[in-house]
């Protein structure tokens, strides 16, 4: 991996890809792609598969879906679908 090469994980929570330098809401479609959407602009030699970040946190509590974590919001998914 270097400076110039684009990175992407996995997302344990939609199962497509998010660029490694984002963080934001899974329905982000400009920023959520399948593994051929990625070969496709990159090439197969042209990106990097990355941990997902912030690991030693449980998934559901991330925030990947807005609005989790707001205080005082009890149900904070109750907004999501
Ligand atoms: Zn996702």
């Amino acid at each position: 991996m270097n400076a110039t090469t684009p990175c992407y994980y996995e997302c344990g929570i939609c199962n497509h890809y998010h660029p490694a330098n984002w963080d934001g809401d899974c329905r982000d479609d400009e920023n959520r792609l399948t593994f051929d959407q990625i070969e496709a602009k990159h090439g197969p030699d042209g990106w990097d598969e990355v941990p997902m970040p912030d690991t030693g946190e449980p998934i559901i509590g991330k925030g990947f879906f807005h609005s989790v974590g707001r205080p005082g919001n009890k149900s904070p998914r109750s907004n999501c679908r």
